[in-house]
């Protein structure tokens, strides 16, 4: 009997070619850190693929194991590897479990080779886009400065080609982040994608170079501005609430709404208030505390002497995640809109308050005006989902010229609250909108 203690759902984010990528982009956080590994040829051995596999089962007590790779660039491992990736999880699987596997990729080296064994093995791809053209090759460059656009598209047009489930992850930078209306466009009319990551691109600096660390209170020109964030969000969001809701998933906002239903987790480690789940695992079998902080203060052991297990339960791990909760400044812990952004990732946590207290979150101000800015929407399809009702009846509440009618509502009697959340009763807010057809 294995007496090692249990977990509760982790993820672990394996990167097999440590940050090896075939592309350059400018912003790359991960490309940096080549420098902890100065001898290494950056590959995951077959026998440390087949202990991380089998200690990843180990680690989990349920029957649901996401196998996540990322990089720098994994596919430059080639098929092979992860066809032992996928004979591996056979081989350990206990009954009844299923595998979730991830691929976070650039895109640029599928082939219908890949696409085929994506689709067959159920894989989740990640495809990193920023927008239109000219606003992916801003920064998402090939080596030698080089656009790689049209080589993203092609991969991309493989995956929709071959059925293959994707979604797309944009990094939100000094260049785009002023065109949101633009990158929602694109995204939903030429990509047509209907899963949609957003992430902040930060690079902060030390004596105004950027390096492998989470150190420095000053940040790049590439990195999105605090105001341009917020802004960004807030069109996003207007343009998805009254259009797309049901349609087009936001990790952000589907974060936002659990946190307005009070789920417990909104989902996404950022906007929770304690994490320390999502580890990274480099190429040579290094576990670190998340992947935003593959640096040596936060390496846990490896697994190639240590079981994963051990590693995530140490002393040190636990603290990394408390600590979230534990360095939030007087300013987060009163702040009204709180219990949606619990001060966001501690990565970004380099300026101080107004009261001199260090940890305040860069983006906080950017974060302020769009979690207000949603208050009532979110309100809206908190209550609606309460009752049982599609959250996407939100739109008629917002979907411009919109002629609304008491059909709309066929729960809620004139009496009752309004789902607005607004405490008047139906007939005095929202009801008061419906068409005199209606009755
Ligand atoms: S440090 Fe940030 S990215 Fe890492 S687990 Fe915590 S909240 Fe998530
Ligand atoms: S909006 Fe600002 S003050 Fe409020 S919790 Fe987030 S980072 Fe803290």
């Amino acid at each position: 009997m294995d007496l090692r203690p249990s977990l509760p759902r982790i993820h672990v984010l394996a990167k097999p070619t440590g940050s090896v990528c075939n592309l350059g982009c400018t912003y790359c956080f991960y490309l940096k850190k080549k420098v902890f590994y100065p001898d290494s040829h950056f590959r995951m051995t077959d026998q440390l693929l087949e202990r991380y596999i089998s200690q990843l089962i180990e680690s989990h007590q349920g029957d649901r194991v996401t196998v996540a790779w990322q990089g720098g660039e994994p596919t430059l491992m080639g098929l092979g590897f992860f066809q032992r990736a996928i004979e591996l999880q056979e081989k350990y699987r206990r009954p009844g479990m299923v595998f979730e596997n991830t691929i976070q990729t650039n895109g640029t080296l599928l082939d219908d080779k890949w696409c085929e064994f994506f689709f067959r093995n159920n894989f989740l791809v990640g495809i990193s886009i920023d927008g239109p053209r000219a606003l992916h090759d801003a920064h998402r460059v090939d080596r030698n400065g080089g656009p790689t656009f049209d080589k993203v598209i092609k991969g991309l047009r493989l995956l929709q080609k071959h059925k293959v489930e994707y979604n797309v992850l944009v990094t939100v930078n000094r260049a785009n982040a002023d065109h949101p209306k633009e990158v929602y466009s694109f995204l939903r009319d030429e990509i047509g994608t209907t899963w949609i990551q957003l992430i902040p691109g930060i690079e902060r600096l030390i004596k105004g170079t950027v390096t492998p660390y989470q150190r420095g209170t000053s940040v790049s020109n590439r990195t999105v501005r605090p105001v341009q964030w917020g802004n960004f969000l807030i069109a996003f969001f207007d343009e998805w609430i009254c259009n797309d809701v049901g349609k087009i998933f936001v990790q952000t906002f589907e974060a936002a709404v659990r946190n307005w239903l009070g789920a417990g987790s909104s989902g996404m480690c950022v906007f929770d208030p304690v994490c320390g789940k999502g580890l990274a695992l480099e190429h040579n079998g290094d576990l670190y505390s998340c992947d935003h902080f593959v640096e040596p203060g936060y390496f846990l052991g490896s697994i190639i002497n240590d079981h994963m297990v051990n590693l995530v339960n140490s002393e040190q791990q636990r603290k990394f995640g408390r600590q979230k909760l534990n360095t939030l400044p007087t300013l987060c812990r009163e702040c009204e809109v709180r219990f949606a952004c619990h001060g966001e990732c501690p990565k970004n946590r380099f300026l101080t308050t107004p009261a001199g207290e260090s940890g305040l979150n860069y983006l906080c101000s950017g974060y302020k005006a769009f979690f207000k800015h949603i208050d009532r929407p979110l309100k809206i399809m908190a209550s609606l989902l309460r009752r049982g009702l599609p959250a996407a009846h939100v739109m008629r509440f917002f979907a411009p010229g919109h002629v609304r009618d008491s059909k709309e509502f066929p729960k809620v009697g004139r009496n009752e609250p309004c789902p607005c959340g607004s405490k008047l009763k139906f007939k005095k807010c929202h009801g008061r909108y419906v068409s005199a057809t209606s009755g």
